[in-house]
């Protein structure tokens, strides 16, 4: 079977083609077009106008695949109005031309799909670090958050920093260029109440510093990092879990790869994040749990959904492997 995945949650319009052959999943096309990282932020009409003026492209690429799906799918939500308007929109004209069922899509519960998809897991402990969310999941009759953010997700509070103090870029790349350069360390706030955490009074006090930006950034990244570690230590030893799986946009930073790889080694679990590429918001990821999950899916009412969870959806029987 061959599925489309369209995502538009945020600052990505994304084209994903997969194909399931037995208990294998092929990626054969995983394009992104990329509202770029700006100094004030994002505006929800300007990320639609971006997917807007970038559907013709995303067209022209699908044509040229030469494919014919059996399935499109897009990313229902949780994620901004605008721009999940634009992919719904663009999902269902495709579903139409090809006369085949639409399938959305919790975006949350893909970038953990495609995570255990690649990393072969079975039940691991899940560590959901990108711009909105940050969440601590385990798996049981569906997902259910054990740990999360108080206030604001992990990466926006690491975006916010990259934007107030001009970095390049102004995101949280930026911030993780910036605390490559020293190992100078300042106190700032450390909020960990049980399995659940806080950014905004260390994104505060961040601001408030009057340190070298380098010292700001090492000094955030190992404080927010330290705390997330803390927290997942607690539910990896609660849940007794022998896996930990990091996923999202945020997963890409090696600092927190190697503090939660030592954390887990020392409990005898093993750690496992997806490759880059399938990280950051993508529509490979779409299109995999679109084919992983379309069978018993409700397709009536299926419009954008804003504010959806982790634990909103039904787990699904994801046995596909990610074919290398
Ligand atoms: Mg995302």
């Amino acid at each position: 079977m061959i599925c489309i995945g369209i995502e538009s949650t945020a600052h990505t319009l994304g084209l994903g083609v997969v194909e399931s052959r037995e208990k294998r999943i092929k990626v054969l096309v995983n394009r992104t077009w990329k509202y770029p990282s700006i100094t004030e932020g994002y505006v929800p009409f300007k990320l639609a106008e971006h997917h807007a003026d970038n559907a013709g492209a995303l067209a022209t690429e699908l044509k040229n695949t030469g494919l014919k799906p059996d399935l499109v799918s897009y990313s229902q939500g949780p994620g901004i109005g605008h721009s999940l308007h634009v992919g719904f929109i663009i999902a269902k004209t495709i579903s139409n031309t090809f006369d085949v069922p639409l399938v959305p899509v919790n975006h949350a519960i893909a970038h953990i799909e495609i995570g255990k998809s690649e990393c072969r897991t079975k039940n691991p402990l899940i560590v959901y670090v990108s711009g909105g969310n940050t969440q601590i999941i385990i798996q049981k009759d569906k997902y259910e958050v054990v740990g999360e953010t108080m206030d604001m997700g992990l990466g926006n509070m690491l975006d916010q920093l990259g934007r107030k103090l001009n970095l390049d870029p102004p995101d949280a790349v930026g911030v993780l260029k910036e605390a490559e350069k020293t190992k100078d360390f300042t106190n700032l706030p450390y909020t960990v109440k049980g399995m659940n955490f806080s950014f905004t009074g260390l994104l505060t006090a961040a601001l408030k510093s009057r340190e070298k930006k380098d010292k700001i950034c090492f000094s955030a990244q190992e404080t927010a990092f330290s705390m997330l570690v803390e927290a997942c230590e607690r539910a990896l030893c609660h849940y007794h879990s022998k896996e930990v799986l990091l996923v999202g946009g945020n997963a890409r930073n090696r600092r927190l790869r190697e503090m939660l790889s030592i954390m887990s080694a020392s409990h005898g679990a093993r750690f496992c994040a997806p490759s880059d590429e399938y990280c950051g918001d993508n529509a490979a990821m779409i299109a995999l749990t679109g084919l992983v999950s379309w069978k018993g899916v409700e397709f009536k009412n299926a419009g954008p959904r804003q504010k959806m969870r982790v634990d909103d959806s039904k787990i699904m029987k994801n046995k596909y492997y990610l074919a290398k």
